[in-house]
This record gives structure tokens, C-alpha cells and sequence, in this order.
């Protein structure tokens, strides 16, 4: 199976699974995009999946109606014109013989699902992929919208024990701002300041900082290294209560918000 990035607006990017004929396509907040991918590369769009119900990522859905085989999957826990099946937790959809499992993961919205694609033993050195839209952003997460801190927490907590080579797909580049705020809450972590090297130099090449690993994350993203000493302490020093993981990433949270690198 290939992944490709197609980059949509200024800082969108949907994600397309292939394996040479057929094609799976995660937010397509623009359709062009990914009508060139298909006539370019000759593939057949099988299906869609949706994250959540943001505009930038369910925008090309009526575009590409004509150009789909299949169906668009979406959350269940909202009403977005052009989803064909509501899908929620413990559902899994094939795509190809490849099994891609349905996560609940609201807190960026409250209807944010996640889907985890698991390569079976016929296809070894596939590791996991995460299409976590605005749940996950590399060295961030999202900001809440209609879901709540701890919602958000848990997702991010969830995602933690996927394993380490986990490809994580996240809509967004904003690797280079969050990682002035991570460095802001870590001024002690190496691995960011090495990370942060590497993803400008990709910036300045023009190329994607995504997708990311969770191992990557668990290094370098203050979001999920909550139970970290150091980040402990900078959260309380922007309000954390105590030094429970709900507590820190709330604070962690609200302090981005209004952050001015
Ligand atoms: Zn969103």
C-alpha cells in the first residue's frame, strides 16, 4: 500500500491510501486535489472516510461524488451532508482485504472519530496508520471546539499505546509553530530542538513534516508527555491544579491558546 500527502489550502493535507488501482481518500476538504492524484497515478476512488464535520476537511465530498465507487464513512454522532454510513466505535471497514478500525475520539469536536488501519501478516512491515484528523497535530493536538479537555486527553492517551512506528497522519502543518510552544514547555528536551532542525529543513525544501511516528510524539509532543516532571512544571506554573494527566494537559491546553512565540 502507498500514502501520499496531498496538500489542500494552505496548510491541509488529505491523506490518500493506494495500493496502484484503488484508492481511500481521509478529509477531502477540496476536491481537486485529489481528482489530479487519481487521473495522474490512474486509480480508481474505492472510498472516503471522514474524521469530523470542519469544512476544510468535508468540502470536496459533493465534487467527488461522481469519481466514487464506494461510500463516504463518517462519524456517527453528527449530521454531515454527503456520508453515506455513520460509523462509531468498534466498527471496522475493509478496504482491500486491510481492516481499518473505528476509534471514538471526540474533544476537538465532539462528533471526532479516528481510523486506525491495521496490515495484516500478508503484508509485513506495514506498521499501523492513524488518520486522526484535528485530534493529533505533530508536537500539538487540536483546539476544543464543541469537546471538552478530558475528551481530548483520553484520545491522545489512547493513542499512546498504538506502537512506537505508528505512521500518523494528521490534517495539519503546524509542526513548526507548535514546536515553538513545546520548547517553551520543555526548554530541557534535546530530542525537540534536534526534531525542530529536521522539520524546518523539510519546511525549507518545500516537503511535509507528516506524516509522524508515536514515537516521535511520545518524544517530543508536551501533549502526550504529560506525566513528564518537567512538563508537570510548567503546567502548573500556567494554572494546573495538580499534577494528574487530565489537570496538566488542560492547562497545557488553554496556556496554547493564548501562547505568542
Ligand atoms: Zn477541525
Amino acid at each position: 500500500m502507498n500514502l501520499l500527502a496531498l496538500p489542500a489550502f494552505t496548510d491541509n493535507y488529505i491523506w490518500m491510501l493506494h495500493d496502484g488501482q484503488k484508492a481511500l481518500v481521509v478529509d477531502p476538504g477540496d476536491s481537486a486535489p485529489v481528482l489530479q492524484a487519481l487521473q495522474s497515478l490512474g486509480l480508481e476512488l474505492a472510498l472516503i472516510l471522514v474524521t469530523h464535520r470542519h469544512p476544510d476537511h468535508v468540502g470536496g465530498l459533493a465534487a467527488l461524488r461522481p469519481h466514487l465507487e464506494g461510500p463516504v464513512y463518517g462519524p456517527a454522532n453528527s449530521d454531515i451532508i454527503g456520508v453515506d454510513i455513520k460509523v462509531g466505535e468498534g466498527v471496522y471497514i475493509d478496504f482491500l482485504g486491510t481492516r481499518v478500525d473505528v476509534w471514538d475520539t471526540p474533544g476537538h469536536t465532539a462528533d471526532h472519530i479516528t481510523y486506525v488501519v491495521r496490515f495484516d501478516l500478508s503484508q509485513p512491515g506495514q506498521p499501523p496508520l492513524l488518520f486522526c484528523g484535528d485530534t493529533l497535530f505533530s508536537a500539538g493536538c487540536g483546539r476544543l471546539y464543541d469537546g471538552t479537555a478530558e475528551q481530548l486527553f483520553q484520545a491522545l492517551s489512547r493513542f499512546s499505546t498504538l506502537p512506537g512506528n505508528t505512521t500518523v497522519c494528521c490534517t495539519h502543518e503546524y509542526t513548526l509553530d507548535n514546536l515553538r510552544f513545546a520548547r517553551a514547555v520543555e526548554p530541557q528536551n534535546t530530542d525537540t530542538v534536534a526534531y525542530e532542525l529536521d522539520c524546518l529543513h523539510l519546511r525549507q525544501l518545500g516537503k511535509p513534516t507528516l506524516p509522524t511516528t508515536i514515537a516521535t510524539e511520545m518524544a517530543i509532543n508536551p501533549f502526550m508527555r504529560c506525566a513528564q516532571p518537567q512538563v508537570i512544571a510548567s503546567a502548573q506554573q500556567h494554572g494546573a491544579q495538580d499534577s494528574s494527566g487530565s489537570a496538566v494537559f488542560t492547562a497545557l491546553r488553554q496556556w496554547k491558546n493564548n501562547f505568542k512565540a
